[in-house]
């Protein structure tokens, strides 16, 4: 029955009813026989109404429950509606908390249909935008959909690294059931940082090991030769003169080391606003001996400066590359610095007239350990370079090298 239904039945009962109790009425007040049979079918109109009323408020008597609660059929609809929005937001939150914990989740039903995927599933696997919801044709990837076939056939999870989009991802695929219904819990995980991490930690330990090995045999051999007084008097404070250097080697070298990890683990010293032209000219004075002892000549176009950083950084960043600069540099050479300020962004220039790089290896000469192999056997931990493109990075700069060979370098950094 209709709602204008019941409203009609409704009006009709009423006025029925309120008829049939006039009719009564009148006839108490003026009997008359003649209307005996009007008055009877009336009645049985009037009753049949009444009681047509009182099925009706019986059946909505019958909508309380024990409680006394509505339960009518607005009350459901709604009730279900909000039911679903909570379990819709749970879902929301789920996937959300899954996506904030790294990972990439699938969830797939026994029609092989995707029930759900987060955002770091779909732009990990760059899921397919179908109207298909099925599995298959939302996943590009053979592999993974090989995989995840072999877990519904053999209800068994499985793990397999995959190299996608040149990431190297972790599919786990696990079968679950749910109220008997079978499905499939894909979890993504994004392995690429950590196992490049594995490779430098490894590379780094390896280098470490060998780059220290050899000053320490040589020490030990030195130590050994004055304490056993094979090496002594002049002899030996020339040796004791070579320790102290190879001490110094190490010294520098662990220290590099060290700078290297503060940056890449990027534990930072408290910025301070930094005049750089008066960092620059104390690295020239620290460096003055060196300067001196090549009768190298200096030029320098320095502008005042201010530049908010962590001092430690800009410390080292000129120290490096003015070491680089005297180090690879000929007796009588030159060496030009300048510092400018360009279109808002600093532009830091050193050049030396020295020995320069040969142009296949001016790409490598910033990754950490790499040296050119030159004749001249020039000390260095191959770090330094590494350690200042670490700090431009870290202040979102640039850093390029300009090289002829036995003529001259040019390193440009913008910050
Ligand atoms: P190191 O100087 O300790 O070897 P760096 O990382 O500072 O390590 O430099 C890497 C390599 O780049 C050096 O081995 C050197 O061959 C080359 N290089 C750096 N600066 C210069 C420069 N100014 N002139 C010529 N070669 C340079």
């Amino acid at each position: 029955m209709n709602l204008n239904q019941k409203i009609f039945i409704r009006l009709g009962t009423y006025v029925g009813v309120i008829l049939t109790l006039f009719f009564i009425v009148y006839q108490i007040k003026y009997p008359n026989i003649e209307n005996l049979y009007i008055y009877l079918i009336f009645l049985a109109i009037g009753a049949g109404l009444v009681l047509a009323l009182f099925l009706e408020y019986k059946e909505y008597f019958s909508r309380y429950d024990i409680n006394q609660k509505v339960v009518d059929s607005d009350f459901l609809v709604k009730e279900l509606d909000r039911v679903n929005q909570e379990l819709k937001d749970k879902d929301n939150q789920l996937l959300m908390m899954s996506s904030f914990a790294g990972q990439g989740i699938i969830l797939i039903n026994n029609h092989k249909e995707i029930m759900y995927a987060n955002e770091l599933a779909r732009k990990r696997l760059s899921l397919l935008d179908t109207q298909s919801k099925s599995y298959i044709n939302q996943i590009r990837h053979t592999k993974i959909k090989d995989q995840i076939n072999r877990t519904f056939m053999d209800v068994v999870p499985y793990k397999d690294t995959h190299m996608i989009q040149n990431k190297n991802l972790e599919i786990k695929t696990i079968p679950t059931e749910q109220s008997k219904d079978q499905f499939i819990l894909v979890i993504i995980d994004d392995l690429t940082e950590k196992l490049q991490l594995q490779t430098i930690k490894k590379d780094f330990f390896s280098y470490a090991g060998h780059e220290l090995k050899t000053p320490i045999t040589i020490l030990r051999g030195y130590a050994e030769l004055i304490h056993q007084e094979i090496i002594t008097g002049k002899e030996a404070t020339e040796i004791s003169a070579k320790m102290i250097d190879l001490a110094d080697y190490m010294k520098g070298f662990v220290d590099d080391m060290l700078m290297l990890s503060r940056l890449e683990t990027f534990t930072d010293g408290p910025l301070e606003t930094l005049k750089l032209k008066d960092i620059i000219l104390n690295t020239i004075e620290y460096f003055n001996n060196a300067i001196k002892e090549k009768q190298i000549k200096l030029e320098l176009d320095l502008d005042d400066i201010l530049f908010e950083a962590d001092p430690m950084d800009m410390q080292k960043l000129f120290k490096n590359m003015l070491e680089n600069a005297i180090k690879y540099n000929k007796e009588n050479g030159l060496i030009n610095i300048s510092i400018k300020k360009v279109l808002n962004q600093i532009v830091f220039t050193i050049s030396d007239t020295g020995l320069g790089i040969p142009f296949s290896e001016q790409d490598r000469i910033f990754e950490r350990f790499y040296r050119v192999n030159d004749k001249r056997k020039t000390p260095g931990t191959g770090l330094g370079l590494a350690i200042v493109k670490h700090i431009v990075n870290k202040y979102h700069g640039h850093i390029s090298v300009e090289s002829v060979e036995n003529e001259y370098t040019k390193f440009i950094i913008v910050i």
